[in-house]
């Protein structure tokens, strides 16, 4: 028999916690070998916008978590919603027949700070299992309505979707695409509005690069045969991506070729949704109305798993009517805990005026703030969104912003500039040679400005870096 000493008499040192850390925790999206290692940081505790690890060095999380600790750490409404849910009801199902007032009350207040269209919610526990439910039920509409062969699902190369079989196919990583036999059969892909990439050099507006990305979604259908396509799934930001935001004429001529062909437009706003764009969903800002929507992270600001889908009229109304027993769901769907503290967050967003103040003043200051770096040697283009952004890093600028040369990716410069934020405080992260925030939405000015501090320090540090090896 072996003993399990679950409170060593000590206190484990950082060096303790690593290294059992590295005999069993198999980190997600990870190199186990390489991670155990180097050994993890192990963060230990949050406040407001900073984290401190277990050495005690503070951190300034410009990435929210992971995209979703919209209110900030600490919320203490949030903290006593889930200490008094699991007092009264800490789980029950909604499987058979039943339902608990928090998810409930969830259902009806997401029905009122979304469009219109939507009045229906199907609960999930994240946002991958969100986008399996989205892949399910089209699926199901189209056999309701008498048209089974619709059954493909168009996403886009570098679209990110989460990481179940159907959210990875759904998604357009290669790298995840390149193991475990995906995408699933029924899913392809088109290329995305990445203006960088794909846009800058052709002489075009980047307008006219928008309608150019989105005529890609006609060139495919048509490819396909309009009587097969079921739907079109997209993030109204591309955010895993490295937070590509489209030209503005993009989405609303996805909207028009979805419209023309009949096909359902679903919109993934995991990442866009709860204000992080300066409306409640993404679609608001970009101008489209889809008839589906993903949401996850922000809902709960990561304060306790949650997810689900907005089920808009079009759909609702076939599934309710005609579609009998929906043979999908949970054990988490609906989870009463989980939401009591989305109730709790939703709530706090609305007291303190959170989506306002990205829409009108934090946000359009963090783009402002953004744009002077367009000056320095290593930026070839910078890009805001409500409390998302993205630095381009080029080996040489162009002469215009928006256009510059690639350093060669074996160089891999973007991890050397995201090392020099972690050893600096601050956590940005890297996307190739694109670094990205997107930062709670609670942000003073001031901590933006503490925050531009860090970012150019890092982005000296670097050009300092690559000048020394030759790379520049
Ligand atoms: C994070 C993310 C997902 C996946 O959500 P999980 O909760 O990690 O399963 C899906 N779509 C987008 C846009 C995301 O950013």
């Amino acid at each position: 028999m072996t003993t399990v000493q679950n409170h060593p008499t000590a206190p484990r040192t950082t060096a303790d916690w690593q290294q059992a850390d590295a005999r069993h925790f198999l980190h997600p999206f990870t190199d186990f070998k390489g991670l155990a290692a180097k050994g993890s940081r192990i963060i230990a505790k949050a406040d407001n916008i900073y984290l401190w690890d277990s050495e005690g060095h503070k951190i300034l999380d410009g990435m929210s978590g992971l995209w979703c600790v919209n209110v900030g750490y600490g919320q203490q409404s949030l903290i006593d919603a889930a200490a008094r849910q699991m007092k009264e009801l800490p789980f029950y199902n909604a499987f058979f027949q039943t339902a608990t007032m928090p998810a409930i009350e969830l259902a009806e207040v997401l029905a009122e700070i979304s469009p219109p269209q939507f009045q229906h919610v199907f609960f999930t526990g994240s946002g991958s299992e969100g986008n399996d439910t989205i892949v399910r039920m089209v699926r199901r509409y189209w056999d309701v309505v008498g048209q089974p062969e619709r059954q493909v699902i168009i996403g886009r190369i570098n679209g990110y979707h989460g990481s179940t079989m159907a959210g990875a196919s759904l998604g357009g990583m290669s790298g995840m695409h390149a193991q475990g036999g995906l995408p699933i059969p029924g899913i392809t892909h088109i290329q995305q509005p990445h203006w960088f990439e794909l846009g800058q050099g052709q002489g075009l507006t980047r307008d006219a690069f928008g309608l150019q990305a989105a005529g890609w979604l006609e060139e495919k259908i048509l490819e396909i045969g309009a009587d097969k396509v079921a739907a079109f799934i997209g993030e109204p930001v591309q955010g895993a991506g490295g937070v590509i935001v489209p030209p503005a004429t993009y989405w609303p001529e996805i909207q028009r070729i979805c419209d023309k062909f009949g096909i359902l437009l679903v919109s993934d706003e995991v990442i866009c949704g709860f204000g992080r764009t300066g409306n409640w969903f993404g679609c608001e800002t970009m101008g489209f109305k889809p008839d589906l929507m993903t949401f996850a992270k922000g809902v709960t600001s990561g304060y306790i798993p949650l997810g689900g889908v907005l089920v808009g009229d079009r759909v609702a109304q076939v599934m309710i009517d005609e579609g009998g027993e929906f043979n999908h769901g949970f054990t988490y769907s609906g989870h009463p805990t989980a939401c009591a503290v989305a109730l709790a967050n939703i709530k706090l967003l609305r007291d303190l005026d959170l989506v306002s103040h990205v829409r009108d003043d934090i946000g359009p200051y963090l783009a402002t703030r953004m744009a002077e770096l367009d000056d320095h040697p290593l930026v070839g283009e910078t890009q805001a969104c409500g409390m998302m952004a993205a630095v381009q890093l080029v080996k040489e600028k162009g002469t215009e912003p928006g256009t510059g040369t690639c350093f060669a990716s074996e160089l891999d410069v973007g991890m050397l500039c995201r090392n020099h934020c972690f050893g600096n405080g601050l956590i940005m992260r890297a996307v190739g040679d694109r670094m990205i925030v997107a930062p709670p939405l609670v942000m003073t000015r001031a901590q933006i400005d503490e925050m531009m501090v860090l970012i150019r320090r890092c982005l000296d540090l670097t050009l300092a870096e690559v000048r020394e090896r030759g790379w520049v």
